[in-house]
């Protein structure tokens, strides 16, 4: 019988991605996935430091997961219980002494290891309590098992692959760099088998993801054979070059039946221009960006040691709307960074009414232990909260407006789930709106046309094209089901929802 696993995923979507290679992992070990932490196995907290007492809540939730453990022991049974992410990476062995319950502590580098680091920990009559929390020479993609297609969490139309991880850039306010470590790219041929691999399993659409995707390096065997020299010899030699992500966005894009890409998070020093002429030229690239600009103060972000200035990023939106004019921007601020003065603040204001964005986070800055801006005088806790009040009063008007401008609109829409109404689909418009929409569940993955019929503050809801086509279809669908299936597909008699 399989054992439980039960995997619980905070923060960033690179976690998502990293909880569902877990489950690869311990696949082989007779785990499966499951949704309730009630009878598990397995319990792993795969864990996000990015702000605000994010260990504080990890000691919390561990607290409450303890009464699992007792239940399991008290039925006989055993109990494992694990935290990953970047709160591993950070508390280490100090997880182990403030929780004695837990059994394993590892960071976003080591879990490749899992079977062997579970083998120790079950492996001996008395209790092993194990930390693994180094940056290993390897590199875990090389060492993971191939994905499973129904890999936790990370399945459906929709998914994300990982492409790049870590970060060199070491802004002053931020953990990535000591948490995920130094910046690292997939080879090409690596992640084209992923996606790949992705479409057969039923995606339709794939998010790039990397702390600092843009930045993007990765290695690319050409398969052009070329002649070295070696002593009196000659031998042919397959030429390995680099890419950035437009030309990796280039080679998925001829991928039959995917459909959609998208990226994130990118650095404005990292938008090239290869990057930024796939915007204008590859139609499966969605016509929308996360492209984080913190501040528009030039002081502040020189500060933050972002290395560009806010009219760099202003220069940059323009680059990428001559590229693609519908382009649709989202980005992340912070207000209460050390020294930000309500001039600095005022400049921010600016940047977004200059700019125009369609959604966007907002966070007041949390001082990170570890990081420079930790140590430098802060702001008021209500200087800050009167900043983010003000500045996402400002976002959300922007974001409001342009879910306006949808109405009356058709926009092509991946159906990914059901939606919280009965008879109800969700999916999102090429601009990452959510859109609800009532469809037939066996519309699930497809791409259809929906008219907006009302812009909600953080989402649309449409209606289908009345007509069906032969096979049943909407007569607005974008993907057309392969010919074998088309007439299987039973008639529409009740017609679209
Ligand atoms: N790599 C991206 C970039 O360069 O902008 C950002 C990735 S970071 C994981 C996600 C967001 O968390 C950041 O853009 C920033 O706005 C926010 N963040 C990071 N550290 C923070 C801190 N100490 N306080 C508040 N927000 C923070
Ligand atoms: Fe963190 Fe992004 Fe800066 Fe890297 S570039 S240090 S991930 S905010």
């Amino acid at each position: 019988m399989a054992k439980k696993l039960f995997i619980k995923t905070y923060g960033c979507q690179m976690n998502v991605y990293d909880s569902a290679r877990m489950a690869d992992v311990l696949a082989p070990l007779g785990y499966a996935p499951v949704d309730s932490p009630s009878g598990a196995d397995m319990i792993i907290l795969n864990t996000c430091h990015i702000r605000e007492k994010a260990s504080e809540k990890v000691f919390s939730e561990l607290g409450r997961l303890r009464r699992f453990k007792d239940e399991r022991q008290a039925a006989g049974g055993r109990m494992l219980l694990a935290v990953a992410g970047c709160v591993a990476q950070a508390e280490g062995e100090e997880i182990l002494k403030r929780a004695p319950h837990v059994d394993l502590v590892f960071g976003p580098q080591t879990y490749h290891r899992l079977p062997e680091l579970v083998e120790q920990v079950t492996g001996s009559e008395a209790r092993t309590r194990l930390s693994d929390t180094s940056f290993p020479t390897e590199s875990k993609f090389d060492l993971l098992p191939e994905e499973r297609a129904h890999g936790g969490g990370n399945q459906g139309p929709s998914v994300f692959l990982s492409v790049q991880e870590g970060c060199d850039k070491f802004c002053s306010f931020c953990v990535v760099p000591y948490t995920r470590g130094a910046e690292y790219s997939r080879p090409v041929a690596d992640i084209m088998g992923e996606a790949e691999r992705m479409v057969t399993a039923g995606a339709v659409e794939i998010t790039l993801l990397g702390q600092n995707v843009n930045a993007y390096h990765g290695k690319a065997e050409t398969g052009v054979p070329a002649s070295t020299k070696t002593g009196a010899k000659t031998r042919a030699k397959t030429r390995a070059k680099t890419w950035g992500l437009g030309r990796l966005i280039r080679q998925l894009a001829e991928i039959d039946g995917l459909h959609r890409l998208r990226y994130t998070t990118s650095h404005p020093l990292d938008m090239d221009d290869e990057l930024i002429a796939a915007h204008g030229d590859v139609p499966a690239l969605m016509p929308f960006l996360h492209l984080p600009v913190q501040s528009g103060s030039d002081r502040v972000l020189s500060a933050m040691n972002r290395r560009h200035g806010a009219d760099d990023y202003r220069r940059i939106v323009e680059r990428l709307r001559a590229a693609r004019p519908d382009i649709a921007l989202s980005s992340d601020f912070i207000v209460g960074f050390p020294g930000e003065t309500q001039q600095d603040f005022a400049a921010t204001l600016s940047l977004v009414t200059d700019v125009g964005f369609a959604q966007a986070y907002s966070f007041k800055y949390s001082p990170r232990p570890g990081t420079p801006a930790a140590n430098l005088p802060q702001v008021a806790d209500a200087v800050k909260a009167e900043r983010l009040a003000m500045l996402q009063q400002l976002l959300g008007a922007q974001q409001a407006s342009f879910n306006e401008a949808s109405v009356g609109r058709w926009l092509p829409v991946l159906l990914e789930r059901e939606g919280r109404l009965p008879g109800q689909m969700a999916g999102r418009s090429p601009y990452m709106q959510a859109v609800h929409v009532k469809a037939p569940a066996r519309l699930l993955g497809k791409l259809v046309e929906v008219r907006i019929d009302k812009a909600h503050p953080n989402s649309l809801s449409g209606q289908l094209e009345p007509t069906t086509r032969r096979d049943g279809m909407p007569a607005r669908t974008v993907l057309d089901p392969p010919a074998q299936e088309a007439s299987k597909t039973p008639s529409l008699s009740e017609g679209p929802a």
